[in-house]
């Protein structure tokens, strides 16, 4: 097992997209093209970095992060390679899994590949459904009114009884003195707002370069 990922991004300490604290990483590349896409930056294929399935999974349970999000860009695009690392991870310590989809999981199981149903049968949670701005909505780690959360597995059952409510943004301050943020707003326009008006940028589109050095 090996191969190669193109990431965009990578974030070893998230605790808004998900169950505790999890590791992210936001594939590049995605063939749905949603005219509301919050990140249009990763529908390319061709941007970001090709990342070494081993070199990648051995920094996620090398981490304190308890879990793995898998977002993007369409993490189903690269089904094949993100099961390879799912299954590289958990050979080394298991953690739990999940995963953002612009696809319905009907779609999934009825039209997916082999490599898609692998990559389905290995998250502990699903959210699918692609952003829709007309739809925003105050959701636990959703954006709008149509995504779903799947839990696929019983090992977060606890989030059944949870609030299903923003679980809020993430700010962290740069040693450039940057004010960076992650995480799903609760309301349309948010956005906008922190980064333009108050200068703050997403930590996706702050990353240092070398954080994804394969
Ligand atoms: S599915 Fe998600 S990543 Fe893809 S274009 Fe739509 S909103 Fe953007």
């Amino acid at each position: 097992m090996s191969g190669f990922l193109r990431v965009a991004e990578t974030h070893a300490a998230c605790d808004v997209l998900g169950p505790g604290t999890r590791f992210v990483v936001w594939v590049q590349g995605c063939g749905i093209g949603c005219r509301d896409c919050v990140s249009p930056q990763w529908i390319p294929f061709r941007g970001g970095q090709e990342v070494a399935v081993r070199q990648l999974a051995g920094r996620i349970a090398d981490s304190d992060a308890a879990g793995l999000t898998l977002s993007g860009g369409e993490p189903f695009a690269q089904a094949g390679p993100l099961a390879d690392l799912v299954e590289e991870v958990r050979g080394r310590r298991d953690l739990s899994v999940m995963s953002y989809t612009g696809y319905t999981i009907e779609h999934l199981r009825a039209h997916g590949t082999s490599e898609q149903h692998r990559l389905l049968a290995l998250l502990d949670i699903l959210v699918d459904g692609p952003y829709l701005v007309a739809r925003q909505a105050d959701l636990l780690w959703r954006g709008s009114a149509n995504q779903r959360l799947h839990l696929l597995t019983e090992r977060h059952a606890e989030v059944r009884e949870q609030a299903d409510r923003s679980a809020g943004l993430q700010f962290e301050v740069g040693t450039d003195a940057t004010v960076r943020w992650l995480g799903v707003p609760p309301v349309a326009g948010l956005r906008g707002r922190l980064e333009h008006h108050l200068g703050l940028v997403p930590v996706q589109a702050a990353n240092r370069p070398e954080e994804l050095s394969p």
